[in-house]
Parts: structure tokens; C-alpha cells; sequence
């Protein structure tokens, strides 16, 4: 299905172009602000009240993950059809929401900052065309009004597809997976990526960065993975 501008990329109805409707948008607001157990740290949305598994069995060198919303029925299918249905015009709305949230979370205006995107694996790169990571990062640059930096981070490519593993594994071959091609001696920088499942990916971009000279790290994501999806 194509989505034309104008139309809600959820349900169809008829506003102004590259966005969510009112309705739909308030929906995906409302969802991630009630949320009665997400995590404060790493935006999971946890079962009970118990630790939250991506925060207590690692040790997590990623500030705060703030994610768009979570990657669950209907709003995981929206996540493929931008990631391998080449729909970019969905990223000015997926942008357009996290920066609602930011904004209401009073984090906004960001200044002194940069995003930098996770590099994709050169497989995915060649199959898709483009990077969903920086693709979403460059229009969250635009509704931020930050700089992206997309030459700085890299991936060694020898690992495994990250989405072939189990959660535990995931986090195991993710280490030591990024690297940075220059220095970086600057305050903060803000990471992008498409969708969080564990945070190992975070983490060791967080670590390439923090060894590069990054004083602190933070992340935005379209959207983040709930620990039952598996
Ligand atoms: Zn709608
Ligand atoms: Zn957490």
C-alpha cells in the first residue's frame, strides 16, 4: 500500500501530509506516557514492577533511550514497510512523534549536541538501498535543529546478522561491533537508531563513542522492542 502525503500512514484518514493524524498521534503519545512499568532508563515496557532486563543484566554505558513508540501491533508493521518497503516518507512522521515526546518531556530545545546514526551491516545496505538508521536521523536532524554526523561511526562487518540471534546472543556478538574513525572530544552526542530490541547494539556504539572522546551518550529510536516479542 502506498501511503500518500495527506493521509495518516496508521489508519488512512485524510491530514496534513508526512504525519500521524491527531487521533493516531494522541494514541502512540498516550501509550508510551502510561505505560504502567517502562523502564525510565532504557524505554522498555516491562510486564510488573521487577528490574528491567536490558538495564540490570548488563552494564549499560547509554544515558537514556527515548523511543518513538513500542514495536507492536499495528506499529511494527509501519516499521517494515519503512525499513523493507522503502516508505521513507514515513520518517518525517516517525520524527515528528519523538519529538512530541521530547517536547513534553521539556527536553527541548537540544542544543550543544549531535546525532550520529548506527551504521547498517554492508549486507543490509545493499539489499534495502539505504540506511534506515540515518535516514530517520536525518529527519529528526531537520525537526531538531541538530547536526548529524554520519561519517564517524562505522561497523566491523565480520558478525552476525543481529536479528538472526537470540536476545542472550545478541548481546554477546555486539560488543566491540562499532568503531569511530576520528577523535571526538565534544560533551554529548545523541545515537539514532530504527529499532532498539536489547540495547547491546546501543552499548557498543555508546562504548566506541565514550572511547573517542563522547563525554556522554544518549539515544532516540523510532521504536523499541518489548521483552515478550521474541
Ligand atoms: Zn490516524
Ligand atoms: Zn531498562
Amino acid at each position: 500500500m502506498l501511503v500518500l502525503p495527506g493521509t495518516c500512514p496508521l489508519c488512512g484518514t485524510v491530514c496534513t501530509g508526512e504525519r500521524f493524524c491527531p487521533d493516531c498521534h494522541n494514541d502512540i503519545l498516550h501509550s508510551m506516557q502510561n505505560h504502567p512499568y517502562r523502564c525510565a532508563r532504557c524505554c522498555l515496557a516491562l510486564p510488573n514492577a521487577g528490574p528491567c532486563p536490558d538495564c540490570s543484566e548488563q552494564a549499560l554505558h547509554t544515558g537514556t533511550v527515548i523511543a518513538a513508540f513500542d514495536y507492536v501491533h499495528p506499529l511494527d508493521s509501519l516499521v517494515l514497510r519503512y525499513k523493507n518497503g522503502r516508505q521513507l516518507d514515513l520518517a518525517p512522521a516517525f520524527a515528528q512523534l519523538l519529538s512530541q515526546q521530547l517536547q513534553q518531556r521539556g527536553l527541548l530545545p537540544l542544543t550543544n549536541t549531535c546525532l550520529i546514526p548506527i551504521p547498517g551491516s554492508r549486507q543490509s545496505l545493499s539489499r534495502r538501498g539505504f540506511n534506515p538508521a540515518a535516514e530517520f536521523a536525518q529527519q529528526l536532524g531537520k525537526k531538531l535543529q541538530l547536526p548529524v554526523e554520519h561519517f564517524v561511526l562505522h561497523r566491523h562487518d565480520q558478525h552476525l546478522k543481529q536479528s538472526s540471534l537470540s536476545r542472550h546472543a545478541r548481546r554477546a556478538t555486539a560488543a566491540g561491533l562499532y568503531y569511530c574513525s576520528r577523535r571526538l572530544d565534544i560533551p554529548h552526542a545523541i545515537l539514532v537508531d530504527d529499532i532498539v530490541t536489547t540495547c547491546s547494539t546501543l552499548d557498543s556504539a555508546t562504548r566506541a563513542l565514550l572511547a573517542a572522546g563522547v563525554q556522554r551518550v544518549d539515544a532516540l529510536a523510532i521504536a523499541r522492542t518489548p521483552p515478550n516479542h521474541f
